[in-house]
C-alpha cells in the first residue's frame, strides 16, 4: 500500500558544479515509476540543478529556518522554497541535531518540530531524519526507541501521512560501511510504527513511509527493502554514483 521512497543526499558535495551533471544523470536514470525519488543537494547547488531532472525526481533542501524571510543570515526559508516550486525539504538529519562534532549550536527535538510546523503550514513535505548513536544501539532496541521516542514525540500531532515521511538513519551506520542488518531496521521500524500506532492512530502508523538510512547500497538494499516497514532508503554516499538507480529498483 505504501509507495516506496527513495533520496539521494548529497551532503556537501560535490566539489565542483562541473561534477553536477553526472550526478544528476544518476538520478535521472532512476525509474521512478513505482517508487518516489527526491534528492537533496547542497544548498549552493539547488538553484543550478533544481529543473534538471526529468523522471520527476524531487529537490529537496538539507536544511530550512523555522522564520520565513528576513534577517536570517546563511538560512534558507520555507517562502522561498515554494517559490521555486519545491515541495520537500529534508530536515532532522543527525549531521545537523549536532552528531559528529558539528562546531555550531546543535538543532534540537524543540527546534527541528519548530521547522517541521513551519514548514507543513508553508504547504511544503517535509522528510523528518531519527536515529540514534552506537552506544545507544548496544544496549538494545528498548534503549534505541527510548531516543527515538524523544525525537518523534514534539511532531507527533505532524504526523500526516500524505506529507511527512520519517527517515531512520541510525548515526552509527551514516558514511561508516556498517549497515543496519534487516532484522535490526525491521524491528525498529516496527517499533516506531507501533510507537505511532499508540500514540497518534493506527491508520497514521500504518500509512506513514519510514525510509532507512545509513550505508545503503545497491548491495544490501534488496535484502533491507524486503523488510515489511522498510519503505525505502534515503542514501548518502551510494546517491553520488550510478548504483542509485539500483537501489531504487531494488524497492520498486
Ligand atoms: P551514507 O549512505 O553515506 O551512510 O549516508 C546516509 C545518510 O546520512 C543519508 O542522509
Amino acid at each position: 500500500v505504501r509507495k516506496p521512497i527513495v533520496g539521494g543526499n548529497w551532503k556537501c558535495n560535490p566539489s565542483k558544479v562541473s561534477e553536477l551533471k553526472e550526478l544528476v544523470a544518476n538520478i535521472d536514470a532512476c525509474d521512478t515509476s513505482g517508487c518516489d525519488v527526491y534528492v537533496c543537494p547542497s544548498t549552493l547547488h539547488i538553484g543550478i540543478v533544481y529543473k534538471s531532472f526529468k523522471n520527476g525526481a524531487k529537490v529537496a533542501p538539507q536544511n530550512c529556518n523555522y522564520k520565513g524571510c528576513g534577517a536570517y543570515t546563511g538560512e534558507m526559508s520555507a517562502d522561498q522554497m515554494v517559490d521555486m516550486g519545491l515541495e520537500w525539504c529534508l530536515i532532522g538529519h543527525s549531521e545537523r541535531r549536532g552528531e559528529f562534532g558539528l562546531p555550531t549550536p546543535p538543532e534540537s527535538n524543540s527546534l527541528l518540530a519548530m521547522k517541521c510546523k513551519y514548514l507543513l503550514e508553508k504547504g511544503m513535505k517535509v522528510i523528518f531524519a531519527i536515529g540514534e548513536p552506537l552506544p545507544v544501539r548496544e544496549k538494545g532496541l528498548k534503549a534505541v526507541m527510548e531516543t527515538l521516542i524523544p525525537q518523534l514525540l514534539e511532531i507527533k500531532g505532524m504526523l500526516d501521512p500524505a506529507r511527512v515521511v520519517l527517515a531512520y538513519e541510525p548515526v552509527w551506520s551514516i558514511g561508516t560501511g556498517v549497515t543496519a542488518s534487516p532484522a535490526q531496521a525491521q524491528e525498529t521500524h516496527r517499533a516506531i510504527r507501533q510507537w505511532i500506532a499508540k500514540e497518534v492512530s493506527p491508520s497514521v502508523a500504518a500509512e506513514i513511509r519510514i525510509q532507512y538510512g545509513g550505508s545503503a547500497n545497491a548491495k544490501n538494499a534488496p535484502d533491507l527493502s524486503k523488510c515489511p516497514d522498510v519503505d525505502g532508503f534515503l542514501v548518502g554516499g551510494a546517491s553520488l554514483k550510478p548504483e542509485i538507480a539500483e537501489i531504487v529498483a531494488a524497492v520498486a
